[in-house]
């Protein structure tokens, strides 16, 4: 089902997407060498707590905390336990999301652990610009796959650290988002052939993007324990994500702290004048 969203529903969607961002930012803060994603799960808990808000994650089909937590070359879904520690070198990705009145946020950022190698800083770069040029490819009135073809020409036009390709993960998507986290459309982060254009842009609609790139090949694999994906190169992996929707003003990212509105005219300009 794809929901539009009246402009209050918008304004409550804000609210948790202000929560997703502060959520974020504070285990932004916290990622250290010898911290547990347990850890970072408990620090989560207690930020949505104060904010009185809830998770979008906790139960979700089961799944058993409110943040994933992905180290290195898992790309997805992972779950927080006090074994994985985080060391120096590593990066994390942490996916997180709130409810606030029923509606809710869905963002997430990799974060480096202390001093990390360049060509794997670059991922992080690479993958993190491709979610904004994603967004700012929307406008009222286009479609879907302007968003899917930002992300993925974004990735193409930056070459890559090793001189290898960019492995960008077809196996996850982005999604509608409202008064579930998942709804319809699905946001594929590239396009393929004979991908239809999808939805029309209109006020209303709020979607969350969300890249996965591999420093390596594309190809994923789930562990035994059901939920964490892993690349099956065993080769890094980056994921970034907002929650946003697009009024008369342009693209607004709704789990962005500042709304957003600045770096994505900043890209849009580049663009035009490309
Ligand atoms: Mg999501």
């Amino acid at each position: 089902m794809i929901q539009i969203k009246t402009p209050a529903e918008i304004a409550l969607m804000r609210r948790a997407g202000l929560v997703v961002g502060e959520t974020l930012a504070i285990l932004r803060d916290a990622v250290e060498p010898g911290i547990s994603t347990a850890d970072l799960d408990q620090i989560a808990r207690k930020a949505l707590a104060d904010r009185d808000a809830s998770s979008s994650f906790l139960g979700y089909h089961g799944f058993p905390a409110t943040v994933c937590t992905s180290i290195n070359g898992e790309i997805v879904h992972g779950i927080p336990s006090k074994k994985a520690v985080v060391r120096d070198g590593d990066v994390i990705s942490i996916d997180f999301g709130a409810i606030v009145e029923g509606y809710h946020g869905d963002a997430a950022i990799t974060v480096p652990v202390g001093t990390v190698a360049p060509q794997v800083l670059e991922l992080l770069r690479v993958t993190e610009e491709s979610l904004w040029h994603g967004m700012a490819a929307a406008h009222l009135g286009g479609r879907q796959i302007d968003i899917s073809r930002g992300v993925e020409d974004y990735i193409r036009s930056q070459p890559h650290p090793t001189g290898g390709s960019w492995g960008i993960v077809e196996e996850y998507v982005g999604h509608g988002i409202g008064t579930e986290m998942h709804q319809d459309p699905q946001i594929h982060n590239y396009v393929g052939p004979r991908m239809p254009k999808g939805v029309e842009i209109v006020p209303g609609l709020a979607l969350a993007v969300e890249p996965m790139v591999n420093l390596g090949g594309r190809h994923t694999r789930v562990l035994e324990d059901g939920w964490t994906v892993v690349t099956a190169d065993g080769s890094v992996s980056a994921h970034f994500e907002h929650t946003f929707t697009v009024d008369a003003d342009g693209p607004w990212v709704l789990t962005a702290l500042d709304g957003g509105r600045e770096r994505i005219a900043a890209i849009s300009g580049v663009a035009a004048s490309a």
